[in-house]
Order: structure tokens, then sequence, then C-alpha cells
């Protein structure tokens, strides 16, 4: 093939290339590639026995645990709708992802065990579950242990090595349910393909090498097993696209090592930064920052690190210029994506995005882009105009999962409508401007939320800033910010609201400040729940 494999047990089998190398560190477990391939094939014959076919829905549902992708890869082995559910939902949550994607075997880890065990019974099209790293001894009758299957991750590598199982896979075939963030409403299921899946691969590669390529020149073709290994830092959620996606390009498919961590916290980060020689970490902007901004930075040794890189939610452009301050041997990058495009559909790093802060790069070259006036949802808007981003290519998913209103609203004509406000400028780079959703109309003056962070964002004493709708009676809404001060900050209310003064009109201007005390409470992916903001001015 030339520019992606066509199904994911394609993906599987290049990751099989790499035999001994490192792949999956996790606390003191450790799995090569070899290893990882006796386990997932372990237990892709297990979902066999069980009656697992092609197109039931597997959920996998843990913390990034090395069992995740075991879990993940199995199931796409066999043919099975793999559904990663959010681990950072409630019980209720994990019912309606459950019963919505009809889940036939799901694979939990002990934490999400505990908040499932009550309606267990209650899901007609649940069979089997299998629960990893289970602390008790005693488990239902239909609760079944990873381990007896595969083992301890220690262990796998003692498995035998079965053959791939005979289900044939088609590059069209239905391969993953990946449900959005929320942030706008309750999470939908996208229903992606292997194709949707694996065009990523092509399409993050090629934007990687335009900045090591001259214009006109061929991609070199280049054996993957020959070159140094590069090690990523997975710092965000499996079970979101982003997060997934590293576990299928620069891993599986060119023999990169991945390091999980239990949860995020800077500074053992950067320890396994250290420990781990990692080449490239990220996922969203407040992770750079609070690499930045930590006191205990100095004592690491961070040198390995060659690119800091993520998307799915604004960031300050501000923050290029400390990323390439900070980590001087690494690139910036940043990136414009959403569930529904199978993460990354537009990146750049390096000077591209030195040179222009303020942009998520260009559409990777499998990917269309459209500037369509939000009004009639059809009309094509100049160059640099503002307008809806509309999208179109093999990595956009087909539809939502048993929303045909939902499905019909945004899947129009081969296009996804984004619900984004963004310009495209001369040379093709994107500028995402807000949400749509995320406006504000002042007395019919337009408020790009972003916009009033990003200065937030430019005062020294500022770490975290979100602006927020204050409902007013004439007015409908007007601007409040929420900002959470660097330590040993001192600004106050009248200084912030004097700083943004001085830089943008005065219809802008936040008209309360509101100190929050820690970072500002975010999504499993990143985002800001404005939701829970609002409350601190509806409270007063
Ligand atoms: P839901 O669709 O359920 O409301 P969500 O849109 O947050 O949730 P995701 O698919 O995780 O779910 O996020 C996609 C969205 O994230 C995009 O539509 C966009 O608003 C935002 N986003 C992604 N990348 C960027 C970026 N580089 N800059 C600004 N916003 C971004
Ligand atoms: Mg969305």
């Amino acid at each position: 093939w030339k520019n992606a494999p066509p199904t994911l047990r394609d993906v599987f089998l290049n990751g099989m290339r790499f035999k001994d190398r490192e792949f999956l560190v996790y606390e003191g477990d450790r799995a090569t590639f070899d290893s990882f391939g006796r386990a997932t094939l372990t237990l892709a014959h297990q979902l066999i026995a069980d009656g697992v076919k092609k197109g039931d829905r597997v959920a996998v549902i843990m913390r990034n645990l090395p069992e995740w992708p075991v879990a993940f890869w199995a199931g796409q082995l066999v043919g099975a709708i793999v559904t990663p559910l959010n681990a950072w939902w409630t019980g209720a949550e994990l019912e309606y992802g459950l019963a919505d994607s009809g889940t036939k075997v799901a694979i939990v880890d002990d934490e999400r065990l505990g908040r499932i065990a009550e309606f267990l019974g209650k899901l007609p099209d649940l069979q089997k579950v299998y629960v990893t790293r289970h602390a008790g001894p005693e488990l239902p009758a239909t609760v079944h242990r990873v381990e007896d299957v595969i083992g301890t991750v220690n262990s796998w590598s003692g498995l035998p090595e079965l053959a791939l199982p005979d289900v044939p896979l088609e590059p069209e075939d239905d391969a993953t349910i990946l449900y959005t963030s929320g942030t706008t409403g309750r999470p939908k299921g996208a229903l992606g393909t292997h194709r949707n899946m694996t065009s990523n691969i092509g399409a993050g590669g090629i934007s990687a090498a335009r900045n090591f390529l001259r214009a006109g020149e061929p991609l070199p073709e280049l054996d993957a097993t020959k070159l140094p290994q590069r090690c990523t830092l997975l710092v965000v959620p499996m079970f979101h696209a982003t997060g997934l996606s590293a576990t299928i390009g620069p891993t599986l498919n060119s023999g990169g090592k991945l390091v999980l961590m239990r949860r995020w916290d800077a500074e053992p980060a950067m320890k396994l930064i250290q420990d781990e020689k990692v080449s490239s970490t990220g996922g969203v902007p407040t992770i750079a920052w609070q690499l930045i901004e930590h006191p205990a930075r100095s004592k690491y040794d961070l040198s390995s690190l060659m690119a800091v890189t993520y998307g799915g939610a604004p960031s300050a452009p501000e923050l290029v210029r400390r990323i390439s301050e900070t980590f001087p041997g690494s690139q910036p990058g940043n990136g414009w994506g959403m569930t529904e495009t199978t993460a990354t559909f537009t990146s750049h790093m390096g000077k591209d995005y030195e040179n222009r802060p303020e942009s998520a790069g260009p559409a990777a070259p499998v990917g269309e882009m459209q500037i369509r006036d939000p009004a009639d949802g059809k009309t094509v808007l100049a160059t640099n105009a503002v307008g809806e981003l509309w999208v179109k290519g093999p990595q956009v998913v087909k539809l939502y999962w048993n929303k045909p209103e939902a499905t019909a609203e945004t899947f129009q004509d081969g296009w996804l409508r984004t619900g984004d406000l963004a310009r495209i400028d001369e040379e093709g780079f994107l500028f995402i401007i807000d949400r749509a959703k995320d406006m504000l109309i002042r007395g019919g003056e337009n408020i790009y939320c972003v916009e009033v962070e990003n200065v937030l964002y430019d005062h020294p004493d500022v770490m975290d800033a979100a602006i927020v709708g204050i409902p007013h009676k004439t007015l409908g809404e007007e601007p409040g910010a929420v900002v959470h001060l660097k330590p040993g900050g001192t600004a106050d209310e009248a200084e912030l609201r004097q700083f943004v003064r001085e830089r943008l009109a005065a219809f802008k201007v936040p008209v309360k400040v509101a100190f929050w005390p820690e970072t500002l409470p975010r999504n499993a992916n990143g985002k800001i729940l404005k939701t829970e903001l609002k409350k601190v001015f509806a409270e007063g």
C-alpha cells in the first residue's frame, strides 16, 4: 500500500516486525512488541471462544494500563467494533455508554468494575465482563479475570504465539465507536471504520515529513526497523481519539515505545522523560504549561524531548515561544481535530508553527476544508473570512451511532459540519476562532471567548483563564473571566480588566473577574468545564 495500511490488522502485523523491542512501559510493567502480540492474540482467541462475531461491540473501560491496548487490538483482530468508554465517567454514564453501544463483552479495570457492578444484570446485550488488576478475591459469576486468560504483563512473553484469527477484514468495515467529549451536550458515539483509523497514519506521517522535505521532493521510503526508536510519554487518555492514535501511528506502526502514567502529574512525568529518554509528549496545552511552569523542572534532564505537541483545545500563542525557550532541542507542534475526524485533521510543527502561533496548521494532505456561511451552511466563504469549518476526508467517520437526527445535522453530502468558527489563510493554514457555541453576543456584538482568553494568558501572573457568559437582562450576555494565578501572582480584578482594556475593544473587557484557587476544572480531554465555571457568577 502507498499511504496507509488498509486495516488495523495490518497495523498490528507491522508492529510484530519489531519483535524484541520494548513497546509498553507502565510502572514496573514492561512489554516488548512480541510479548504484547502474544497477549493480544491469546485474548483475541478467547473472544472468539466467547462467541464474539464480526460487528459485535467490545467495550474497553480502564485507565491507561498496558491491558488497554491489548483489549483494543484483540477486539480489532476478531472484527469487533471496539468501544472505548470514558474511564472518568460515573456509573450512570458508563451504563449509558454500555447500553447505547449494545456492548456484548466489556473489558474493564478494577475501579471501573466497582462503578458498573450494580447494573450488570440490567443490560440485555452484555454477556461477559473481564476485569484486570482485581484486588479482592470474590467476583460475580459473570465476571472473569483477564489474568486467567493472559497472565500479568511481565509474564506475557511466556504465552504461546497463536495464529491470527481467521476473520475477513476490509478497510470499510466498522472498527470503533469513540464517544465525543460531551463539551456541548451528551457524548455522541462516532462510528469509525478501519480506513478512518489507518488513514491518520499516512496523513500524520506526511504532515510530519513536511517539515523535513523541500517542495516537490518525494517522501523517502524508510524501513522503520532500522531507525532509532522513538518514545512517547502518553499523558492523555487512550479512550479519546488523540490518545488512541498514539497506540497506532508512532508506536505499533513504526516501532515507537509508549510510556504510560497512572495519572497526569508534572513532576513524575519529568522523571519519566529523563529515565525513559522520552522524545515526544503533550496532548493538550495545559500539560505543556504545567511542565514549563514547574518549579522543579531544572532538576531533570529533559534534553531527549524532540517534540511537545498538543491540540484539542485552544492554546495561547504565547505557548509556542515558551516551549522553544524552555526545551531548546524540541519542536512545538499544534493541531486541530475532533473525535469525528479520528483525531488530528490539521497540524504543524517547528518553524511553520512558530511563524503562525495562532494557527492549528494546514489539513493533512488527504483532507479538504471549507469555510461556509454559518447562516445557510452552504455558501463557501472567501479566504480569511470567518465562518463555520466544514471538513471532508478518509479520516472523517460516517455517522453517530444510534443518533439519526444528530447524524443528519452533522454529516451532509460527504462533508462534516464541525461547529467550529474558523478562517483559512492564503496558504491553507487553519485558524480556529472559537466554537460556534462558545461565542458570546453582547448586545449584538460578537465576542470570541478565545480572543479574550489569549490576552489574559499574556499577563505574566495568569496561569489559566476562561471567559464565560454572565446573563444580562438587556444585553443578553456579558463576558466574565475566571482566572487561576501562577504561584506568587498578585494581579487583582482591576489590574486584569485594565490589561484587557488596553488591548481589546471595550465591549470585550470582562465585567467581572473571579479567582479560582487551582487549575481550572477540565474534562478527561483537557477541555475546560465552562458550565462549572458559570456557577461562580450565578452565585453572586
Ligand atoms: P462534544 O462534541 O460532545 O460537545 P467535543 O466537541 O469537546 O465534545 P471532541 O471531539 O473531543 O469533543 O473535541 C473536538 C473539538 O475540540 C473541536 O470541535 C474544537 O472545538 C476543539 N478543538 C480541537 N482542536 C482545537 C484547537 N487546536 N484549537 C481550538 N479548539 C480545538
Ligand atoms: Mg464536538
